[in-house]
């Protein structure tokens, strides 16, 4: 069985990284999304094992020092990681997986897996990405100011990954993401192992 694509997607907070990446789970198939573990406190609707593994200081550090997380950053004051097993499954199981991750955390993962896929997504403007932090409704003003001054590090990254997109009109954004992600399991080295007993048949006929 040929292993997964492991892809990248960072954005600054509000740019609509989240919303993109549940809609593409729920057009593809054999695709899943890491679920991180973080120390910031859980948003209003937001579920522990769904969204996040929302966790303490304590039981962070804990799994850091057990070698528990493929990658970790601080992110906004809180720290966030990837843990190793669940993404190495399902890798290893022939499926897909999407990391949500900051440029940080990227940069990490490009040292220890370079065939990573990474895409980076900007929002339309910088009033429309405050607009859209402040629908979401669920950070406070100050929150939302100290994630506006993070987006322009976040987003002097953008260079360092694969392929960019603008979440401007939402539809367009997921097509393009869509096509990233199918494009990549037509190439040619999925397909030498996939399409093993098939071109072992069409080429054994001379
Ligand atoms: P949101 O992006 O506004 O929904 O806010 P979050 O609190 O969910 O995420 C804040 C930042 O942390 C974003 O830039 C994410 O890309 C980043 N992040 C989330 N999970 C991880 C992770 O496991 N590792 C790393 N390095 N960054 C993460
Ligand atoms: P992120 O995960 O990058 O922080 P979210 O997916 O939470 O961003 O999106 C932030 C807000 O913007 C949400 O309220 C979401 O519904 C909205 N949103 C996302 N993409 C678009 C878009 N293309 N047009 C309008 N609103 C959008
Ligand atoms: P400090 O007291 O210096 O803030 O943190 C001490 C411990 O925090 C270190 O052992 C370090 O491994 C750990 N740590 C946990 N998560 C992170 C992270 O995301 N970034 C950094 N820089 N250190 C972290």
């Amino acid at each position: 069985m040929t292993t997964g694509n492991l892809y990248i997607i960072s954005a600054p907070s509000g740019a609509g990284k989240t919303s993109l990446v549940k809609q593409l789970t729920e057009e593809l198939d054999k695709l899943t999304v890491s679920i991180s573990h973080t120390t910031r406190q859980q948003r209003p609707g937001e579920v522990d094992g769904q969204d996040y593994f929302f966790v303490s200081v304590d039981e962070f550090k804990t799994m850091l020092s057990e070698q528990a997380f493929l990658e970790h950053a601080q992110v906004f004051d809180n720290y966030y990681g990837t843990a190793r097993r669940t993404v190495e499954e399902s890798l290893n199981q022939g499926i897909d997986v999407i990391l949500e991750i900051d440029w940080q955390g990227a940069q990490q993962i490009k040292k220890i897996l370079p065939d990573c896929i990474a895409i980076f997504i900007l929002p339309p403007s910088v009033s429309v990405l405050e607009q859209r932090l402040r629908n979401r409704g669920q950070d406070s003003e100050e929150t939302i100011a100290r994630r506006m001054r993070d987006a322009v590090t976040e987003m002097s990254h953008y260079g360092e990954y694969d392929y960019l997109i603008v979440n401007d009109v939402f539809e367009c954004a997921l097509n393009s993401l869509i096509s990233i992600v199918v494009s990549h399991r037509f190439h040619i080295d999925k397909q030498k192992e996939a399409l093993q007993s098939l071109l072992q048949e069409l080429l054994s006929r001379e």
